[in-house]
C-alpha cells in the first residue's frame, strides 16, 4: 500500500496530459505562457473571486502575499505553530516575526479567540492554515481581523476544494494561498502555486512581487521576485481539474468510510473524546480535502510500527510544532501552544488519495485496532 498514489490518476488523464504538453512544446512560450492566463481564469471562476495570479510554488504564494502587503522588519504575523514550516519561514524571512498562538485542539487550525488576545501594536497580519485540508474558523478570524483593520492570508496549501459556510477556501479573506506541490489535494508535476484576492489593487501589486516587481519590462516599481507559475505545470494542471471534482468527492468518501470503519471497531471523534484512537472532526459548516487524514493515538510509535509491520505506510504532520524548531524558537515562549504541542506527540497520517479502495481502507481500519 502507499501513502499517495499518483499512478492511478496519472493514467486517467495521461492522453489530455500529453496532448497539452505537446502543445505547449509547439508554442513554446514556456514563460507565463497562454496556459497559465487560462489556468488562473479557470481557479479564479473555481473559487469565486476576481484575480488568480499563479505562482512558483505554495512558499511563494504566502511571501509574495506578504510582499504585496508590505510586511517587513519590525511587524508580526500572528500564525500557527502547527503547520508545515513554510507558513512560518516566508514571515521570518521578510524580517518579520512570527508570533505563534495555540490551536483549538479538536480541528488543529488556530484558536480564533487566541487570535485576538495576541494582537498588539505590531502586528500586521494574520496567517491562519487550513490544516489537514479543513478550513479554519475564517469568519471569526476575519471578524477579529476587521476590527484591528488587518489583513488575512489563509495559506490554503492543504485545502484547495474545501468548502466553508458555502464559499470555497481560497476566496475566504483578503488573500488566499495555496499550493501545487505533486502531493497536494490540487498537485501538478512539480512545484507549483497560486494567489488569490477579490482586491484589484493587491492582484496587481501580487503579479508585480511574483514578476521582478515589474509593471512593465524594464520597469521596476517594487521589489519583486522569480517566482512565476511555468508554463508546462499550468499545462498538466488544467488537465487535472477535468477530475479534480470527482477527485474531492473520492476523497471524501475515502475519508468517511476511514471514519466508519474505526468507530465501528471502537475509536471516537477527537470531537467527543480526549484519549484512545481518535477519528478527525469536520465541522459541519465545512467540507475537507482530506490533504491529510490524521489521527490521534495515545501510543503513537507503537501505533506506526503495528502498521508498518503490516506494510502500512504512515506519516506525521507534524512531531515538533515550529515554536520548538531551532531557527523559530526564538520568536515565542516554548510552552505557551500546549495544544500543539500535545498535538504534535499524538497525531499521525494514514494512507490518504482518491484512489484508495475499501478494501484496502478496511485493512489500515483492521490493522490500526487489532491485537
Ligand atoms: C505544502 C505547504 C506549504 C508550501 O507549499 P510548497 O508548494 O511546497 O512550497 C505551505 N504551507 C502548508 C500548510 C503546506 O502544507
Amino acid at each position: 500500500m502507499q501513502f499517495i498514489d499518483l499512478k492511478a490518476q496519472q493514467a486517467r488523464i495521461a492522453a489530455d496530459v500529453e496532448a497539452r504538453i505537446q502543445a505547449v512544446l509547439e508554442h513554446g512560450r514556456y514563460i507565463l505562457g497562454p496556459e497559465v492566463t487560462a489556468l488562473e481564469a479557470r481557479l479564479a471562476d473555481d473559487v469565486g473571486v476576481r484575480h488568480c495570479i499563479g505562482v512558483a510554488s505554495g512558499t511563494d504564494a504566502l511571501l509574495v502575499a506578504l510582499m504585496a502587503l508590505d510586511v517587513g522588519p519590525g511587524d508580526e504575523v500572528i500564525t500557527t505553530p502547527f503547520t508545515f514550516v513554510a507558513t512560518a519561514e516566508v514571515i521570518a524571512l521578510l524580517g518579520a516575526s512570527p508570533k505563534f498562538v495555540d490551536i483549538d485542539p479538536v480541528t488543529y487550525n488556530i484558536d480564533p479567540a487566541q487570535v485576538a488576545a495576541a494582537i498588539g501594536p505590531k502586528t500586521r497580519a494574520i496567517m491562519p492554515v487550513s490544516l489537514y485540508g479543513q478550513c479554519a474558523d475564517m469568519d471569526a478570524i476575519n471578524a477579529v481581523a476587521d476590527r484591528h483593520r488587518l489583513p488575512v492570508i489563509e495559506d490554503a496549501a492543504q485545502s484547495y476544494g474545501a468548502s466553508y459556510r458555502g464559499r470555497r477556501s481560497c476566496g475566504l479573506s483578503t488573500i488566499g494561498c495555496t499550493s501545487f506541490f505533486p502531493s497536494k489535494p490540487l498537485g501538478a508535476y512539480g512545484d507549483g502555486g497560486a494567489c488569490f484576492t477579490d482586491d484589484d489593487a493587491l492582484a496587481a501589486r501580487m503579479r508585480q512581487v511574483m514578476n521582478h516587481g515589474q509593471d512593465q519590462r524594464y520597469s521596476h516599481p517594487r521589489l519583486g521576485l522569480n517566482a512565476r507559475l511555468d508554463t508546462l505545470q499550468a499545462a498538466v494542471l488544467l488537465a487535472k481539474l477535468a477530475i479534480f471534482p470527482d477527485e474531492v468527492e473520492r476523497r471524501a468518501a475515502v475519508g468517511n468510510r476511514y471514519t466508519e470503519l474505526l468507530h465501528a471497531r471502537g475509536a471516537r471523534s477527537v470531537a467527543a473524546a480526549k484519549d484512545g484512537l481518535l477519528t478527525p472532526y469536520i465541522a459541519p459548516d465545512r467540507t475537507s480535502v482530506f490533504a491529510q487524514y490524521t489521527l490521534q493515538a495515545d501510543h503513537r510509535d507503537a501505533v506506526i510500527a503495528k502498521l508498518k509491520a503490516q506494510d502500512i505506510p504512515t506519516a506525521v504532520h507534524y512531531p515538533i510544532p515550529l515554536n520548538r524548531q531551532g531557527a523559530y524558537a526564538h520568536y515565542c515562549c516554548p510552552d505557551c501552544t500546549p495544544n500543539a504541542d500535545r498535538a504534535a506527540a499524538r497525531v499521525l497520517s494514514l494512507p490518504m488519495h482518491p484512489y484508495l479502495s475499501a478494501a484496502d481502507a478496511e485493512r489500515v481500519a483492521d490493522a490500526l485496532m487489532g491485537g
